[in-house]
């Protein structure tokens, strides 16, 4: 047993216990500090015999026992929980000394935490985790912020500990940017994971009420999309959730569940920072919705009577025909998904100076993470041959697949729309792709009503400056 370790992991919940085995399965001496103390120690109990790990039962012996400069990782509940340890551990610190949250922090309390530690000559990382406890364990996505120069140290122990992507073998990390360059690009990450799983379930839908498949053929549909280019957790999850059957009833597990979706709020602040950013993610945006309207019990009871139309049962050929063009469309929707993600954290990098390197970004989602997908390669790709590329959707490759994808995108939502099945995912997707392709747009109508009444004042295709029309009657 060492007498110094290497790192440290205050907050032994799920989260923090699992990473700190993770660092000690890697090499590591790993000290371990938890508010209730008897965590500490089941941990060692339970898992002693995977690595060395120091228990400190004190804040003051958890620093006393890490290496100079120290690297203390906190992973405790966001918001007041993590002010808490860190106002406890900070004074305790020397110049030099790493502070590392890999909570799921709001970016902006990043920022301010960081400007604060940096005053105090500490380093402060708000480092994002995604893989959830399973990630942890064997091995996270890690989107890593603060000073530069914390990651000479701290980013190859990371590398060990992180993910590594299935095609090449890169680890999962990399200096993301600085203060809250991490937490905010984890918290897009977090936004396209739900723009995906709405676009899944929309999928499900579908393939449920449209083509008239079970839960146990619908997993046999996904299983095949994970083999093609749809591969990825997310699916390869959906089949295993499908195709499992509740042993109280014998009926399909997705049967049995409330249909009400929950959510911890990275969603949430996705869209809210979006709509500060300016920046059009409404994928996101829709899946948020989708989740609290789907929370909406009460509301939704008192709409069940309202009128649609019912699905029109389809022969066998017509459903295989019908789900081959739901692969099609979800493949279309998750482009556009990720392009608007991407444009999300183009804009937060531009806002805050961050210079992130969105190629870097999709190459570090390509292990670990919830979103970890296949998909993800070809976003490297189309970064590695146009690293300043305006958008996803005019990468060539992209741009060709969802021009072959397009037809039978656009007939799912037809054919969702005459058989009443809500997609907000898949036309919300469609709507952003027409617009963007759109030679002129309603907004030149809405410049005219604002100055109408409001004398906001528009600009002219054939002329610079701003105008105003004297509008009839008597304004
Ligand atoms: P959690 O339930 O979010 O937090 C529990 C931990 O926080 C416990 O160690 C608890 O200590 C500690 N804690 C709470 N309030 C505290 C306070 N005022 N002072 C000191 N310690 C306090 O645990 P988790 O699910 O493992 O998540 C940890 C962090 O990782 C969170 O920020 C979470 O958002 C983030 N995260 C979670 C996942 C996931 O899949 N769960 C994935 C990525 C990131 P006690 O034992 O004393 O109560």
């Amino acid at each position: 047993m060492s007498t110094s370790a290497q790192i440290g992991v205050t907050g032994l919940a799920v989260m923090g216990r699992n990473l700190a085995r993770n660092f000690a399965r890697n090499g590591y001496t790993v000290a371990l500090h938890n508010r209730t103390v008897s965590k500490t120690h089941e941990l060692v109990e339970n898992f002693g015999d995977e690595g060395d790990f120091i228990a400190a039962e004190t804040a003051k012996e958890f620093v006393e026992a890490l290496e100079r400069p120290r690297r203390l990782v906190i992973m405790v509940k966001a918001g007041g929980p993590t002010d808490a340890v860190i106002e406890e551990f900070a004074p305790l610190l020397e110049p030099g000394d790493m502070i590392i949250d890999g909570g799921n922090a709001h970016f902006a309390d990043t920022r301010r935490r960081e400007k604060a530690l940096r005053e105090q000559g500490i380093h402060f990382v708000g480092m994002g985790v995604s893989g959830g406890e399973e990630g942890a364990l064997h091995g996270p996505s890690i989107m890593p912020g603060g000073p530069r120069e914390s990651y000479d140290s701290l980013g190859p122990m990371l590398e060990k500990i992180s993910a590594k992507a299935a095609s090449d073998g890169a680890p999962c990390v990399t200096h993301v940017g600085p203060d809250g360059a991490g937490h905010f690009v984890k918290m897009v990450h977090n936004g396209i994971e739900y723009a995906d799983m709405q676009l899944i379930g929309e999928a499900y839908q579908l393939l449920r009420d449209v083509a008239g498949y079970s839960p146990a053929q619908i997993a046999d549909i996904f299983r095949t999309w994970n083999t093609g280019r749809l591969d990825s957790y997310l699916i390869e999850i959906t089949a295993e959730v499908l195709a499992h059957v509740d042993a109280a009833t014998g009926k399909p597990f997705v049967d049995v569940v409330v249909d009400q979706a929950e959510q911890k709020g990275t969603g949430r602040w996705t869209v809210q920072i979006a709509l500060d950013l300016g920046v059009p993610v409404s994928g996101i945006a829709e899946a948020v919705f989708a989740r609290s309207l789907s929370g909406h019990a009460d509301l939704r009871a008192a709409s069940r009577g309202l009128a649609g139309p019912k699905p029109t049962a389809l022969s066998d050929a017509e459903a295989a025909a019908f789900a081959d063009r739901v692969e099609q469309a979800l493949y279309a929707s998750k482009i556009v998904s990720y392009t608007q993600g991407f444009h999300e954290i183009q804009a937060g990098s531009d806002e805050y100076g961050w210079d992130i390197d969105l190629g870097a970004v999709s190459s570090i989602w390509r292990g670990g993470c919830i979103i970890r997908a296949a998909f993800l390669d070809r976003i490297r790709a189309a970064y590695d041959a146009r690293a300043d590329l305006p958008s996803l959707l005019s990468d060539e490759t992209f741009a060709r697949e969802i021009a072959e994808a397009q037809d039978d995108w656009r007939e799912v939502i037809i054919a969702a729309t005459r058989d009443g099945v809500a997609v907000p995912g898949f036309s919300a997707a469609l709507a952003y792709y027409d617009a963007l392709r759109a030679e002129r747009l309603p907004a030149a109508l809405t410049q005219g009503q604002r100055d109408f009444f409001g004398a906001h004042t528009y600009r002219r295709v054939d002329r610079e400056g701003a105008f105003h029309t004297l509008w009839g009657g008597d304004r």
